[in-house]
């Protein structure tokens, strides 16, 4: 839910000049919203685009704040409906009107779901005796908007809770992105377009101690392949093992010559760009 909002733009609600409590709130009821409505305008339905916090009723018509009275709106249709009543504004859509009418007052079903599990949960951590402490994506955007840092997973990380210190030092900090790459899959052997095996069975997941993925450092002494490498190693049954490594794949290197550096636990690390290096006029 939290990565599709960059593409949507929203406005209105809670501006720079009011209190931090009041900004957030306006961030939580904009998340809300933005679920709410499927993040597209309540009256024409347009999506990706700026989409701004629209009154059902007019507050100079007596309309309130309440979320039963907020949807969504494009500049054009916001501009088109002004202070009107909706049942003016939609007199040649009935059902459009009906449509508005009844998802303002519907409460997010699948939100309250998410809510009741998330503090049962809560509860049961407690009992841990713990430190603990909740956050929303409206707090994270809020946190991380503050501080004027980008939208990456990692910088979110830090922005979640309510305990995120006002001055973040994140200058030089290179992050480790993890990604989750599973154990590979239970497939005996290939099989073709209609379903027969068309190879031989897959071999040993283990040969010497090895399994494919693991990283390992070979220091090859003899032939014609003498030399250090690090990497991936992909193990066959003959002991001749391939090891990708940084600058290319090598090929045939026997298992004597290897020591494992990290066992394959389905994931991968990489590196990812250190953050002044990316945002060099945002470093703090
Ligand atoms: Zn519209």
């Amino acid at each position: 839910m939290k990565g599709q909002l960059s593409s949507t733009v929203l406005r209105g609600l809670g501006g720079s000049n009011t209190s931090p409590a009041t900004r957030l709130q306006g961030y939580e009821i904009r998340q809300y919203l933005l679920d709410k409505w499927d993040r597209a305008c309540s009256y024409c339905g347009s999506k990706e685009v700026a989409l701004r916090v629209e009154h059902i009723q007019a507050r100079t018509n007596g309309g309130t704040d309440q979320v039963s009275n907020l949807c969504l709106a494009c500049d054009a249709c916001n501009k088109a409906k002004g202070t009107q009543d909706i049942r003016v504004f939609l007199t040649d859509k009935p059902d459009l009107l009906a449509r508005v009418l009844a998802q303002a007052k519907a409460p997010l079903k699948d939100a309250t779901a998410v809510n009741t599990t998330r503090w049962a949960l809560y509860e049961r951590l407690l009992t841990l005796g713990v430190p603990i402490e909740c956050g929303s994506g409206g707090l994270t955007k809020f946190n991380r908007t503050g501080r004027a840092l980008p939208k990456e997973h990692w910088l979110d990380a830090v922005c979640v809770g309510k305990s995120t210190p006002e001055q973040l030092k994140i200058s030089g900090i290179t992050p480790l992105l993890i990604r989750a790459t599973g154990h590979g899959n239970r497939q005996k052997c290939n099989v073709n377009k209609i379903g027969f095996p068309c190879s031989k069975p897959k071999g040993a997941k283990k040969v010497k101690g090895f399994q494919t993925g693991d990283i390992v450092r070979a220091c090859v002494t003899t032939g014609s392949k003498q030399g250090i490498y690090v990497g991936r190693v992909l193990v066959r049954t003959s002991d001749s093992f391939d090891i990708r490594t940084r600058a290319g794949r090598v090929q045939g290197i026997n298992h004597r010559f290897c020591t494992p550096v990290h066992r394959c636990d389905g994931y991968s690390y990489q590196n990812g760009v250190p953050y002044a290096q990316k945002n060099p006029t945002q470093a703090t």
